[in-house]
């Protein structure tokens, strides 16, 4: 059942997080709130997918075994979770995991970048740091060639996006 937002959040709060710490790597977040959540990877709420593009380098025939696909370039999650979680948290190496994964919870919608509010990281760790985090995203995003860019780009709901998420006011393109 879904949880309520409310009652989510204060889980979080009083949860003891081993590695309460998120950095910028050089492609990713690595986020030391993952290994005791995986809120992410698991089955999620709602009746739409939520589309994880994938790079062209990350073409090819076990995408099909490790994630339900919308399109040959396109992973997704829904009620059924990812895959390609495993019982340690994901089972794929970093490089051929879809980009919105190494990001998560900054999430790129419509040319810029949003915070999801359910992570228990968007929670516990200041604005200011997410916006240097953000930042750093940014760069990393703005190297990847335009089609990419707005590939990876989703675009959710209004309603969506005004419960779960909050703006970052950094552009990436404009819409
Ligand atoms: S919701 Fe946040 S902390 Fe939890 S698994 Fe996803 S990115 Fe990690
Ligand atoms: S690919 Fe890995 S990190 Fe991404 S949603 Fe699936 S299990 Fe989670």
């Amino acid at each position: 059942m879904k949880k309520a937002l409310l009652e989510q959040l204060r889980e979080w709060a009083e949860t003891p997080f081993s590695n309460p710490t998120v950095r910028f790597e050089d492609t990713y977040l690595d986020n030391g709130f993952c290994v005791d959540c995986r809120l992410c990877c698991g089955p999620q709420p709602g009746d739409d997918p939520y589309p994880m593009a994938l790079l062209d380098s990350q073409l090819g025939p076990k995408n099909a075994e490790d994630f339900y696909l919308l399109d040959a370039h396109t992973a997704c999650l829904d009620e059924r979770g990812c895959k390609a979680l495993g019982t340690s948290g994901c089972t794929l190496p970093r490089h051929r995991r879809p980009v919105a994964c190494g990001l998560f919870p900054l999430v790129l919608q419509d040319g810029a970048l949003y915070l999801y509010r359910i992570c228990p990281a968007s929670l516990l760790i200041p604005m200011v740091n997410w916006l240097a985090l953000g930042q750093k995203a940014l760069a990393y995003l703005a190297k990847l060639p335009l089609k990419d860019q707005k590939r990876l780009s989703i675009h959710l709901p209004e309603s969506v996006l005004l419960e779960r998420y909050s703006p970052l006011y950094l552009n990436l393109f404009a819409k």
